[in-house]
């Protein structure tokens, strides 16, 4: 029992020399290890002015809604535009 358990705990001790021999011949190799770049920010946390449909009431992103109306009214889609009660 003794022996197996020797012979376990020789190849957890080889197989730690082997992790660090790796770690040091790839820092060796290819330079130390760099830190990961920070990932982009996601896309809702950039900034969008968000407009309302004068029809249905729906937000959509300012750039995307269209035109239309008497006034300063703005809509989500073409089909809100048409069923508008005042264009
Ligand atoms: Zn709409």
């Amino acid at each position: 029992m003794t022996r197996i358990l020797g012979i376990i705990l020789l190849l957890v001790v080889l197989r730690m020399a082997w992790k660090s021999f790796t770690i040091q011949l790839r820092t060796a190799v290819f330079g130390p290890p760099t830190l990961p770049k920070a990932p982009p920010p996601p896309r809702a946390a950039v900034a969008e002015t968000l407009v309302q449909c004068a029809t249905c009431g729906t937000y959509v992103a300012a750039r995307r809604a269209l035109p239309g109306g008497g006034g300063n009214e703005v809509f989500c889609s073409e089909e809100c535009r048409r069923s508008h009660p005042q264009s």
